[in-house]
C-alpha cells in the first residue's frame, strides 16, 4: 500500500466536497446508477454458464433451443451492461466538464473581485494549484468516483443475491476470506496511524531541507559551507527512512496478509475445500458448487477497487477544500449602481484613515492630508512606518479598516473599479508584465490604444530605443525574445501610467530595481510625466522629494510631521533626525518636479 494514500493531504472541511458538488450531484447519481445496473448485466453470462453446466451435469437433457436461448440472454445482457456502463461514464465525464468549467469561471469571477492587496500576498503558485492542479484532482471524483463505486457496489450486490439464492450455507462458508480481510486492513490502518504523525513530519522536514538547500545553494557556495547544507539535507533524508521504516514494517506483513485473503486463488480454495465438504456431506450436489467457483472470486476485484477508490476520495476532499476556500475568498465590496458615483475634480483626501492587516496589527492610526490638483506629496518615514500601506489604500489594493479616503469628494468604496483606475496611475516597485508582447504589455490598461500612441508612451518612459533593439520590436514577446532588466521593466510600467495619462499618480520606490544607468532614465522619464500630475511619493530617499509641496512623515503608521523640506528640518523632528543621519542621500533632486 502507498503511505501517503493512508491520510487525508488536508483536513476535511464538512461539506466543502458537497458544495462542490452541488450543480451535478443529480448527474452522478444516475451515472452510478446506470454503471451498478450495467455492472449486474455483466455479470448475467456467469450464471447463464453456471445454468447450462447444472442442467448438462445433472443429466436431464437440456434442447438445444433452450441453450440458444440462454446464451442469447447472457450475450445481450453483457452487451446491454457494457452499453449502460459506458452511458453512465459518458454522464460521469459531460457532468464534470460542467463543474470544472463552472469552478474554473466562477474561480476567476472571484479573484477578479478580491482586493489587489490580496495578490501581493500570495504566490501565483498557489493560485494555479487550485485553478489547475486541484480541479485536475477533483476530475477523479467526479469522472470516476461514482461511476466506479455505483460499478462495484453493483457488482458485489448482485454476486452476493445470486449466491445466497443458490444456497445460503455455501454462500456464506464462501465468504469467509472477506471477512478476514478486513480484519488484517483495519489491524494495518492502526499500525500505520501510530506512525503517520512521525513519516509525515519527516516528510516536511525534507520539504524544508530540499527547500532551504536550493534557494540557498549560492550563497551557501559563495560562502563555502556547502558541506553544512549538505549535512542538513541528508540528516533529513535519514530520519525520513527511519520513519518510513517504522510506518511500513508493521503495515507490509498485515497488508500481505489481508491482500492474499482475498487473492483470486484463495478464494477459489475456500469454496472448492468447502463445496468438496458439502458434496461429500450429500448437502449438495456437485454441480450446485459451480456457481460459487464461477462468481465467488470474481468478488475481489470490485472489492480492492472500492478500497482503492476511497482513497482516491481523501485526495479529491483536499483539493475540493481549497477550490472552496478560494472562492469564498473576501472581495472588495462593489458599489451598488445606484450607489456610483463620478468624482468632481482630482482632489484627494485621506480622512482619519486606519488599516490593520490583522486583528494584532494596526498598521495605520488616523491618518488625515489632503493632496491638492497638481501638488507633490512625498510620504517619508522609516521602514515599516507604513507608507507603502498609505499607497496601496490609495489604490484600493485594500479598503481602510477605519476612515474614508475621497477622490474628487467621492469615497473610493462608491467608485467604480475602472473608474478609479482611469483617475489613479501607479507605478510601483513590484512590476508585474504579462506573458504577451511588448506592445500589450504596455496597452494593458488601453488595448485600444493605437501604435503611436505605444510608442510616443515608450518614448517618453526612454524604452523606445530599447524595444526597437529586441528581435521583434513591439512583438517581442516578455519572457521569449524580451528579456528586460528591472530598471526596463520599471520603465515600461511608466509607458503604461503615460499611456492611461492619469490625474493622479502614485509612485512607490520606483528605481528600486534599478542600476545607475536605468535610473537617471527612469528619473528622467519620470520628471516629463509627472508635470501637471497630483503626485504622491514614497521613497526612502530624501533627495526624490525634498522639493515637494508638502512632507508627510509618517512614524509607526501615525502622521507625525507636516510641512515643506525647510519647515521640518527647523522643526527638528523626526525628518530633521532622518536627514541627519544620513538614511537618504543628499543629491539633487530629480524625480519631482519643483512646484
Ligand atoms: P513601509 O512602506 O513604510 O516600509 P509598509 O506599509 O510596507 O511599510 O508596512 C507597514 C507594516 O505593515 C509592516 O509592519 C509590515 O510588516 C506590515 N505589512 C505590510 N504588508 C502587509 C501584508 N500584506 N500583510 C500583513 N502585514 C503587512
Amino acid at each position: 500500500m502507498d503511505p501517503q494514500h493512508t491520510a487525508p493531504a488536508n483536513p476535511v472541511v464538512p461539506g466543502s466536497i458537497s458544495q462542490v458538488l452541488n450543480p451535478i450531484r443529480g448527474r452522478l447519481i444516475v451515472a452510478a446508477l446506470l454503471a451498478a445496473a450495467g455492472a449486474m448485466l455483466t455479470l448475467v453470462p456467469l450464471a447463464v454458464i453456471a445454468h447450462i453446466a447444472r442442467v448438462a451435469l445433472a443429466d436431464s437433457g437440456i434442447a438445444a433451443a433452450e441453450m440458444g436461448w440462454a446464451v442469447a440472454l447472457g450475450v445481450a445482457c453483457l452487451f446491454a451492461g457494457m452499453l449502460l456502463i459506458s452511458l453512465g461514464e459518458l454522464l460521469a465525464h459531460l457532468a464534470d466538464n460542467r463543474m470544472t468549467h463552472h469552478l474554473r469561471r466562477a474561480i476567476v469571477q472571484r479573484l477578479s473581485r478580491v482586493p489587489l492587496g490580496w495578490f501581493s500576498s500570495r504566490a501565483s503558485a498557489e493560485v494555479k494549484q487550485a485553478i489547475q492542479d486541484d480541479i485536475n484532482t477533483l476530475h477523479s471524483l467526479t469522472a470516476h468516483f461514482y461511476t466506479t463505486v455505483g460499478r462495484a457496489g453493483g457488482a458485489i450486490l448482485i454476486s452476493l443475491i445470486y449466491l445466497f439464492a443458490m444456497d445460503w450455507r455455501m454462500a456464506i462458508v464462501s465468504l469467509l476470506p472477506f471477512p478476514g480481510f478486513f480484519l488484517f486492513f483495519s489491524r494495518a490502518m492502526k499500525a500505520s496511524e501510530a506512525n503517520m504523525q512521525a513519516f509525515s513530519a519527516g516528510m516536511g522536514r525534507i520539504d524544508n531541507a530540499v527547500v532551504e538547500f536550493v534557494n540557498g545553494i549560492a550563497v551557501v557556495k559563495a560562502f563555502g559551507d556547502s558541506g553544512k547544507a549538505h549535512s542538513r539535507y541528508r540528516q533529513a533524508i535519514d530520519e525520513f527512512a527511519q520513519a518510513f521504516i517504522g510506518f511500513t514494517r508493521p503495515l507490509v506483513a498485515s497488508m500481505a496478509n489481508a491482500n492474499a485473503m482475498i487473492a483470486p486463488v484463495a478464494v477459489l480454495s475456500v469454496v472448492l475445500l468447502f463445496g468438496t465438504l458439502f458434496v461429500a456431506q450429500g448437502w449438495i450436489a456437485a454441480a450446485d458448487v459451480l456457481p460459487f467457483v464461477l462468481v465467488t472470486p470474481g468478488l475481489c476485484g470490485p472489492l480492492l477497487l472500492l478500497h482503492y477508490i476511497t482513497h482516491e476520495l481523501s485526495h479529491a476532499t483536499g483539493a475540493a477544500r481549497r477550490v472552496q476556500a478560494l472562492l469564498q475568498t473576501p472581495v472588495l465590496e462593489a458599489p451598488a449602481p445606484d450607489m456610483q458615483q463620478s468624482p468632481k475634480g482630482c482632489e484627494v483626501r485621506f480622512e482619519g484613515v486606519g488599516h490593520a492587516y490583522d486583528a494584532e496589527h494596526q498598521v495605520l492610526t488616523d491618518v488625515s492630508f489632503c493632496l491638492a490638483p497638481g501638488s507633490t506629496t512625498a510620504i517619508v518615514g522609516r521602514s515599516g512606518a507604513g507608507k507603502s500601506t498609505l499607497a496601496r489604500l490609495l489604490l484600493r489594493f485594500f479598503d481602510p479598516s477605519t476612515g474614508r479616503i475621497t477622490l474628487g469628494g467621492v469615497d473610493l468604496r462608491h467608485l467604480e473599479c475602472s473608474s478609479l483606475y482611469r483617475h489613479i496611475g501607479f507605478v510601483l516597485q513590484d512590476v508585474r508584465l504579462i506573458h504577451a508582447s511588448v506592445r500589450d504589455n504596455i496597452a494593458l490598461g488601453r488595448p485600444s490604444a493605437s501604435q503611436q500612441e505605444i510608442e510616443a508612451a515608450a518614448r517618453i518612459a526612454n524604452l523606445h530605443e530599447r524595444i526597437l533593439g529586441l528581435p521583434r520590436g513591439y512583438d517581442s514577446v516578455v519572457g521569449e525574445d524580451a528579456a528586460l532588466s528591472g530598471g526596463e521593466q520599471q520603465r515600461l510600467s511608466i509607458a503604461r501610467a503615460v499611456l492611461l495619462d492619469p490625474p493622479v499618480l502614485v509612485l512607490d520606490e520606483a528605481t528600486a530595481a534599478a542600476d545607475a544607468e536605468s535610473e537617471a532614465a527612469i528619473q528622467d522619464a519620470l520628471a516629463h510625466f509627472a508635470e501637471g500630475c497630483t503626485l504622491l511619493v514614497i521613497a526612502h530617499r530624501l533627495d526624490t522629494v525634498m522639493h515637494a509641496d508638502q512632507i508627510i512623515v509618517l512614524d509607526n503608521g501615525a502622521l507625525l510631521e507636516q510641512g515643506r523640506h525647510g519647515e521640518l528640518l527647523a522643526r527638528r523632528g523626526l525628518y530633521a533626525q532622518l536627514w541627519a543621519q544620513g538614511g537618504y542621500s543628499h543629491s539633487e533632486p530629480r524625480v519631482v518636479p519643483s512646484c
